[in-house]
């Protein structure tokens, strides 16, 4: 066993999309984007769909082909990226359904696909993707017949419920879509949590499903357990690591894992976190380098075969804020070296 294991469990996924579903006054649909945010979007998708789940979004339409081959025809694959140049032929192959953000995707999107499904993006103030109110305005007369399957926007500050930002939003997009008669989503995983108000027909929840804040009351879906490759005693005064930044207080026994800042364990977080044993945590002994980690091992009564690093222990997000990030970049940054080993 030399490669360390990642536990992904869809029975937890399922049950958070399903727990998000409750939350949610209308359908909602399941985010895949970035290989189902790291965990195996073919897997990740074929669970939520058994769980209920009809329609998916991704970000480029690359993505939505893996989609489209793991589900098999029937559920919506929406691409939030829209219709790029180059994605004609793909969009076609496996019917994918473009959020279309701009006039100019939509002219080309007419142009070329006339009868393929398609969405509007709209920009609601994040400035980011989708069209502003006078794009929108200009268009929509000539595009809305054309029976859009959805109409959406995203919120930029979901994740914080006080924020000034939220209802904004709400406002401006409950504006701009007022008299279309067509499906409207506006909310991701933080929408949701923000209430009802904000689910409109559609929600669509990521980081959420993948037991990620803001859902604190997720179940978590990863497991991440690292296979120690050597032991050694080390001398009270000696040191481990590059840069010899830690240094022995007392005899001990320092365990080497298989894994570092390659596999997505960013460096920064080392001093922040543990490696644990079951329950039992053990600090970390110096810099986690590129390849390794090393962790002190003294207390354990026997000798460990691994360590987990992702567990009841110490979660997702207790890893983001040791390293000063947030859980989708964790997710998002999980190795192609782990053996990605699926439960439920
Ligand atoms: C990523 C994304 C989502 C999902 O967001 P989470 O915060 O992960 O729930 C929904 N909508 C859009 C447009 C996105 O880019």
């Amino acid at each position: 066993m030399s490669a360390a294991i990642l536990t992904i469990d869809l029975s937890a996924i399922a049950d958070n999309w399903r727990a998000l579903n409750r939350l949610s006054t209308c359908e909602t649909s399941a985010v895949v984007k970035a290989d189902g945010y790291g965990l195996g979007a073919a897997r990740v998708a074929r669970a939520l769909a058994e769980a209920g789940a009809r329609r998916f979004f991704v970000a480029v339409a690359e993505e939505g082909a893996v989609v489209r081959q793991a589900l098999g025809p029937g559920p919506m694959i929406g691409i939030f990226s829209g219709h790029m140049d180059g994605d004609t032929d793909l969009i076609a192959a496996h019917d994918l359904t473009p959020m279309l953000n701009s006039a100019e995707q939509v002219l080309h999107h007419m142009e070329r696909m006339p009868a393929q499904a398609f969405g509007f993006q709209l920009d609601t103030g994040m400035n980011r993707l989708g069209m502003e109110a006078a794009e929108w305005a200009a268009i929509r007369g000539i595009s809305l017949p054309a029976s859009p399957v959805l109409v959406m926007s995203h919120l930029a500050c979901a994740d914080e419920p006080d924020h000034p930002m939220n209802a904004r939003q709400l406002r401006e997009f409950a504006g701009m879509t007022a008299d279309v008669d067509a499906p409207r989503s506006l909310s991701a995983t933080g929408g949701i949590l923000l209430g009802k108000d904000y689910h409109f027909d559609l929600t669509r929840p990521g980081v959420g499903l993948y037991g990620g804040l803001p859902f604190v009351d997720a179940r978590p879906a990863v497991a991440l357990d690292l296979p120690v490759i050597q032991i050694r005693d080390v001398s009270a005064g000696e040191t481990v690591g590059y840069g010899n930044t830690w240094t022995a207080p007392r005899d001990c026994r320092i365990a080497t894992v298989a894994a570092g800042y390659a596999d997505g364990l960013i460096r920064a977080m080392g001093p922040n976190i543990s490696l644990y044993s079951g329950d039992v945590p053990c600090p970390l002994a110096g810099r986690i380098s590129m390849d390794l980690i090393s962790a002190d091992v003294t207390d354990l009564a026997q000798p460990p075969e691994t360590l987990s690093i992702l567990g009841p222990g110490q979660g997702v997000d207790a890893l983001a804020d040791a390293a000063g990030t947030i859980g989708y970049e964790i997710l998002t940054s999980l190795g192609p070296r782990y053996r990605r080993e699926y439960r439920g």
